[in-house]
C-alpha cells in the first residue's frame, strides 16, 4: 500500500489527513530512524497546521526523537533548518491544494526531499502499525526555535550580489496569497533594498484572498497593481513558498517554462556545468545547455528526483517547469524566495523582465489527459507499438517520442488511473497534432 504520492501525503484535514495520521506518520519516522536522532516539525499557514503539528510532535517525542518546533515556516526554509540543525524533518503542508486539504511531507536529514526508498520502508512500518515505543524516561526533549525564516532569509541574501541589488531599488509587488512565503518573501526584498507593495501578505489559513495554487487567472489584481505601479515585476507564490511565479512590467504571466530555462541561461552564463530537468520540461532547456555547451540531465518527473540528480553530477542548475527552481548553492530543494532573489541578481544587468523572458527560445505546448483501465499494461503495449516504428523514444518516465520538430510524452499520472499527454513543438498546430499522435497512441493500445 502506499501513503506518500509525488510530494508527501494529502488529502481533507481531519477526513483523511487526521490528528492519527500525524501520530503514526511520526511514530513511523521515530522507529525508522532507530529512536534516535533530533526531528524540526513545522507548519504552513493552514487552519489544520496547529492541530496536525501538535500530534506529530507527540509522535516523534513517544519514540524518543528529540523535537525542535519551528513554528509557521515556507517548505524551503523549514529544509534549509532541517540540514543545518536537525536528522530529518516533518512538514505539515499541503502546498497548492485547495483550502480544505493537509498534508504531512518528510524531509532528509540533509534538507532535501525524503528519498523513494525511505518512504517506502517508513510506509510499511505505518501500515504494520508496529511501533516501538520509549520507556517513559526516554521519551524525546522539546524545544522551540523562532529563528528558522531569520536564519533562512540570512542565507538566501549571502547567496546573491546583495549589493548590486540593493543599488538598483527596484519596485516589487508580492502575492503572497496568505500563505507561508508572507513570512519571507516581503522581508527578503525590503532587506534587498526594494520598495515592496504587497498582496495577501497576512498569514490566513482561510485563504481569503486567493486559491493557494499562482494560476494566472487567481492573480489578475497581481498583474493590475504591477502596471498602475510601474513596478519592476510582480511575484507570487504557492502555499509553502517551495514555487513562485512572475508577472513582468506590463502585468503579463511568466511562463514557468520559460522562466526554467532563463534561470538557466543566466547561471549557464556565470557558471558551466550540467543542469537536471524533468522529462516533462521544455526542449528550451535542452537548447539553453547545448548553446552554452554543457551536458542537460532528464530525470522522472518529480522534484526530489531532479535535486537528487543535481547532488550526484553536481550540477550547476535544476528545475522544473512549474516554477520550482533549485539553486545548488545554496540548498537541494525548489525554493521560491532564492529564484526571486536571483531574478533580482538577472535584473542588475538592466534587461527588463519582459526582454529577458525573449532570451529564450520560443515553443508551444499542447497538454490533455485521458482515463485509462489499466496503466501499466497500456503503457507497455503503447512501447511495444513505438519500438518497431523507428521514433526515437526515452522511457525514463512514461514514454517520450522524439519527432525532428517537437516531441510527446504520454506519462501515467502517480495519483489517479489517467495518462497525462504533453506536446511541444515550434508551432500550436504542430504541438496539437502531437498531442493528438499521443492520444490516439493510448486508445489504440487501450483497445488492442
Ligand atoms: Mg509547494
Amino acid at each position: 500500500m502506499a501513503l506518500f504520492g509525488t510530494n508527501g501525503v494529502r488529502g481533507t484535514a481531519n477526513e483523511y489527513i487526521t490528528p492519527e495520521m500525524a501520530v503514526n506518520v511520526a511514530r513511523s519516522l521515530g522507529t525508522y530512524m532507530g529512536s534516535k536522532g533530533t526531528v524540526a516539525i513545522g507548519s504552513d499557514t493552514r487552519i489544520s497546521g496547529q492541530m496536525l503539528k501538535s500530534a506529530a510532535i507527540a509522535g516523534a517525542l513517544s519514540m524518543g526523537l528529540s523535537v525542535i518546533d519551528v513554528g509557521m515556516a515556507p517548505t524551503p526554509s523549514i529544509q534549509y533548518y532541517v540540514r543545518d540543525f536537525a536528522d530529518a524533518g516533518i512538514v505539515i503542508t499541503a502546498s497548492h491544494n485547495p483550502r480544505e486539504d493537509n498534508g504531512i511531507k518528510l524531509i532528509a536529514g540533509d534538507g532535501s526531499e525524503f528519498p523513494r526508498d525511505g518512504e517506502r520502508d517508513i510506509e510499511k512500518i505505518y501500515f504494520s502499525g508496529e511501533y516501538s515505543p520509549v520507556s517513559w524516561e526516554k521519551t524525546g526533549d522539546f524545544k522551540t526555535d523562532p529563528g528558522v525564516n531569520e536564519y533562512y532569509l540570512r542565507n538566501v541574501i549571502r547567496s546573491v550580489d546583495t549589493e548590486a541589488i540593493r543599488k538598483r531599488r527596484f519596485r516589487v509587488v508580492v502575492d503572497t496569497g496568505c500563505g507561508a512565503g508572507a513570512l519571507t518573501l516581503p522581508f527578503l526584498l525590503k532587506e534587498l533594498g526594494c520598495e515592496v507593495l504587497t498582496l495577501g501578505a497576512q498569514v490566513d489559513g482561510t485563504f481569503p484572498w486567493r486559491n493557494p495554487e499562482p494560476t494566472p487567472d487567481a492573480l489578475t489584481e497581481l498583474s493590475e497593481l504591477v502596471k498602475k505601479t510601474g513596478a519592476d515585476f510582480g511575484a507570487a507564490h504557492d502555499g509553502d513558498a517551495d514555487r513562485i511565479v512572475f508577472m513582468d512590467e506590463n502585468g503579463a504571466f511568466v511562463n514557468e517554462e520559460v522562466l526554467l530555462s532563463m534561470m538557466a541561461k543566466y547561471v549557464l552564463e556565470q557558471k558551466k556545468g550540467p543542469v537536471v530537468t524533468p522529462v516533462s520540461s521544455s526542449q528550451r532547456m535542452a537548447d539553453v545547455a547545448a548553446e552554452a555547451g554543457v551536458e542537460l540531465h532528464w530525470t522522472a518527473v518529480g522534484s526530489i528526483n531532479v535535486a537528487r540528480k543535481m547532488m550526484e553530477i553536481d550540477a550547476v542548475f535544476g528545475g522544473e517547469g512549474n516554477g520550482g527552481l533549485i539553486f545548488p548553492e545554496h540548498q537541494y530543494c525548489r525554493d521560491g524566495a532564492m529564484a526571486c532573489a536571483k531574478l533580482l541578481e538577472i535584473m542588475v544587468g538592466g534587461k527588463k523582465l519582459s526582454e529577458l523572458t525573449k532570451t529564450v527560445p520560443e515553443y508551444f505546448n499542447a497538454k490533455t489527459k485521458v482515463p485509462v483501465g489499466d496503466l501499466q499494461a497500456t503503457l507497455e503495449k503503447v512501447k511495444a507499438e513505438v519500438a518497431g516504428s523507428g521514433v526515437k523514444m526515452d522511457t525514463i518516465d512514461g514514454v517520450k517520442l522524439y519527432y525532428e520538430d517537437g516531441w510527446v510524452l504520454i506519462r501515467p499520472s502517480g495519483t489517479e488511473p489517467i495518462f497525462r499527454i504533453f506536446a511541444e513543438a515550434k508551432t500550436e498546430a504542430r504541438a496539437e497534432e502531437l498531442m493528438n499522435r499521443g492520444l490516439e497512441l493510448v486508445r489504440k493500445a487501450e483497445e488492442s
